[in-house]
């Protein structure tokens, strides 16, 4: 029995918390697909790319050599699994996943590994495009408010200092690219469940998610 998870919401939502836990659970492969814009942002930066030259970005995306290993994402041999969470890389990435040649570049590599994995991937089309066909479809909220103080919460403990009002600035403007740009915009999938998390703990999230995923199985015995 094949099985894939797919996981929405915006910035700060607890998704990959949530399914990296999903993951080891229910024994699945975890891929945080914002890495991978996140990536190809990153590489963009340092090569000096900038995201209006569309061109120059989608040959860097083909050019890339992109997998998971664990929880770390390694490109072109190097493990950028820190650099990509940079704020540079945050302040820039939602113009660069708006770029509809990078985004049909990076969702067929997602789609690969679906087909030849049992997944879970937490991201911002997965349930509406991605893994469309997936049964097991999850869109997960929470306030900016709440998602920004977990976000510097988060910072504060690695001892980062940084402006509240700085990292929900960064959330509202992300929220508004991600949900307004015209190829497969931040959307709740029609099918998927919805979970506010802005008053749930996240013991509380994954029992609701494991709770959906376990009645799946059992109904396909
Ligand atoms: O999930 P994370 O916040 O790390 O994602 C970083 C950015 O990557 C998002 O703000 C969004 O612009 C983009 N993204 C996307 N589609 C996905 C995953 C992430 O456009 N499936």
């Amino acid at each position: 029995m094949s099985i894939s998870v797919a996981i929405d919401g915006p910035a700060g939502a607890g998704k990959s918390t949530i399914a990296n836990i999903i993951a080891t659970k229910f024994n699945l492969m975890y891929i945080n697909t914002g890495s991978m814009y996140r990536a190809v942002t990153l590489m963009s930066l340092r090569n000096n790319i900038n995201y209006k030259d569309v061109n120059s970005v989608c040959d860097l995306t083909n050019s890339l050599d992109m997998y998971f290993k664990g929880e770390s994402l390694i490109v072109n041999g190097e493990d950028v699994s820190e650099e990509i969470r940079s704020i540079e890389v945050s302040n820039n990435v939602s113009n660069y996943a708006a770029i509809p040649e990078v985004r049909e570049i990076l969702v067929k590599l997602q789609q690969d590994i679906a087909n030849k994995y049992d997944v879970i991937m937490d991201g911002r089309d997965i349930g509406t495009v991605v893994l469309k066909n997936s049964p097991l479809k999850f869109f997960l909220t929470a306030s900016a408010e709440e998602r920004a103080k977990r976000r510097y919460e988060e910072l504060k403990e690695k001892c980062i200092v940084v402006e509240y009002n700085n990292i929900l600035n960064d959330i509202l403007k992300r929220d508004y690219i991600d949900s307004n740009r015209e190829v497969n915009p931040l959307r709740k999938a029609h099918d998927a469940i919805e979970i506010d998390s802005s008053k749930l703990s996240i013991d509380d999230v994954i029992s609701v998610i494991s709770g959906y995923i376990e009645d799946y199985m059992k109904n396909q015995i």
